[in-house]
């Protein structure tokens, strides 16, 4: 594993000074100088692990910010169902998001203050019987997932015609319903609309290309999750390009060991989030790297995934906690 100098430091302060790091990697003396050659028998963690030790794993300098109230959680629960909160750094969170904000901007003209709607699970709580949506801010709208039927497609596309996005963030079986619902009741797609981010989900070719007809815009799938925010988003040419000033991605075997080709688990480690450091911890997903170049001439790793997760839904304390990266 290649790291800058910086990298060096700060993980292997992480494995001498994080009480869950330090138990992980009992007697093997990691150092600065060594973490490199030493980093494919760095211990590798999942979710449970991470749930289990949640007040175990902030970065000591951290906990000082948090007093200053400069951090803040997020929350994430997934297929297993188990709450995991994430804290981040204001600066670290805007950070980590960067460089998919420059891919939005660079490539479709995207930028935060525009008008967008996303869609989510509702929240018990705050759920009416008849609502479909909540209003996040002035510029954005949720819609809750459940809500996306035929029966109410009309007044979905009221909806979004009303509030004129100009760009969605939706899951492909969620926008899948909405299309063979639009089509069936003759409704056209709202001329707003100009980009659709897809994630949450495998997309396949076949599924973008069908949006990108129906809708008229244009349509990238992004692959991120609530723990370290983007991890790969495709090019041109559909091949999911790893977000590396973001994650470092890795492919393990069922035994923790590196592949270097071939397919495994997913396992990633944020560059960026330095209150909770997240150090080799495997996504739940299967896929592999692809070390050639692409014809769009990006440089880097190409992620080919093999199947994706179910979408996180979550109440924490009665409360909906908002789930996407926006
Ligand atoms: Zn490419």
């Amino acid at each position: 594993m290649q790291l800058n100098q910086d990298q060096k430091r700060f993980f292997s302060e992480c494995y001498n000074s994080i009480e869950l790091y330090q138990d992980l990697s009992r007697n093997m003396r990691i150092t600065e100088q060594n973490i490199e050659e030493l980093w494919d028998d760095l211990p590798i963690l999942d979710k449970t692990d991470i749930v289990n030790n949640q007040d175990r794993i902030i970065y000591p300098p951290a906990i000082a910010k948090n007093l200053n109230g400069t951090l803040h959680e997020v929350y994430t629960s997934g297929t297993t169902g188990e709450c995991l909160q994430v804290t981040w750094s204001y600066g670290d969170a805007r950070r980590s998001l960067s460089s998919l904000w420059a891919v939005r901007k660079q490539r479709f003209d995207i930028a935060p203050p525009e008008r967008m709607c996303f869609f989510r699970a509702s929240s018990r709580s705050c759920n009416s019987e008849k609502a479909i949506f909540e209003k996040v801010s002035e510029t954005q709208i949720a819609i809750y997932k459940e809500s996306v039927t035929l029966e109410s497609s009309s007044r979905i596309h009221n909806l979004i015609s009303s509030f004129s996005p100009v760009w969605m963030i939706v899951q492909p079986s969620i926008i899948q319903i909405i299309i063979s619902a639009w089509k069936e009741k003759g409704l056209k797609p709202p001329k707003s609309i100009k980009y659709i981010e897809c994630t949450g989900e495998m997309l396949s070719v076949p599924e973008k290309r069908e949006i990108e007809d129906f809708f008229g815009c244009q349509v990238m799938d992004q692959y991120g999750t609530m723990e370290v925010n983007s991890i790969a988003c495709s090019c041109e040419c559909g091949k999911m390009h790893v977000m590396d000033s973001n994650v470092i991605v890795e492919v393990v075997d069922k035994h923790g060991k590196t592949h270097r080709e071939g397919e495994g688990e997913i396992c990633v480690t944020s560059l960026t989030n330095r209150s909770m450091p997240f150090i080799r911890y495997k996504t739940g997903d299967h896929g592999r790297l692809v070390s050639k170049t692409c014809s769009c001439g990006r440089r880097g790793s190409i992620l080919e995934l093999s199947y994706g997760r179910v979408n996180d839904k979550l109440i924490v304390d009665g409360r909906e906690k908002y789930l996407y990266i926006v």
